[in-house]
């Protein structure tokens, strides 16, 4: 039965068929990048809680064997949109990262600074290398700089939800990705 639009919704950008598209040749990618990596050494950091069904999907897609954590960070505050530029560690990962193959995997990269938080964050526990996926990118609105090694879509500066990513944790289980009408972020 598919779902129905909610009256928030201006739009589909990414519909289902088309997100589990991209999903597969990122797998493809990936898999093909980590080649003979062993289980314990290969593992995938997903951001929580925006990327929880990107990487339920793109993991399930992997020909690699691989571990998976999650690390979560603060969020905009709710009904905000607002871009602070201040990222604040809320639970760190359980795995040891020394010596081994990290990819984080995030929802979406905006201004950039939470990947590069990541990254650093990351960089600094002498992994064997470290790789970033984003199901999205907004280049138009990127602040500072990042390394993005896997990208599946960039879309326009607009407010997007569904397929894990929300609005004041609202519409995450849609299964396409859609812009929001202005009028429900704006008040
Ligand atoms: P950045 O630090 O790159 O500015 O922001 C990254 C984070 O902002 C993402 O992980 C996501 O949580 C949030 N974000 C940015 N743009 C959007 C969007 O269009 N929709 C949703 N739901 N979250 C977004
Ligand atoms: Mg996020």
């Amino acid at each position: 039965m598919p779902v129905p639009i909610p009256d928030s919704v201006d739009y589909v950008l990414l519909d289902e068929a088309t997100i589990e598209q991209r999903v597969q040749e990122m797998a493809d990618e990936i898999s093909s990048d980590y080649e003979g990596i062993r289980n314990e050494d290969f593992l995938l950091v997903g951001v929580l809680k925006g990327a929880f069904i990107f990487l339920a999907d793109l993991s399930r897609r992997l020909t690699v064997p691989h571990r998976v954590d999650f690390i979560a960070l603060s969020s905009y505050p709710d009904e905000e949109v607002e871009v602070s530029g201040a990222v604040r560690l809320i639970m760190d990962t359980r795995s040891d990262v020394a010596g081994r193959h990290v990819l984080i995997v995030e929802d979406i990269t905006d201004t950039g600074y939470t990947l590069r938080y990541l990254y650093r964050l990351f960089e600094a526990r002498d992994p064997a290398s470290l790789r970033t996926a984003a199901l999205l990118t907004k280049p138009d609105r990127r602040e500072v700089e990042v390394p993005l090694h896997y990208v599946g879509f960039s879309i326009p500066d607009v407010w997007v939800v569904g397929y894990g990513l929300d609005f004041a944790d609202r519409f995450r289980t849609l299964p396409y990705i859609a812009a929001l009408k202005p009028r429900v972020y704006e008040g």
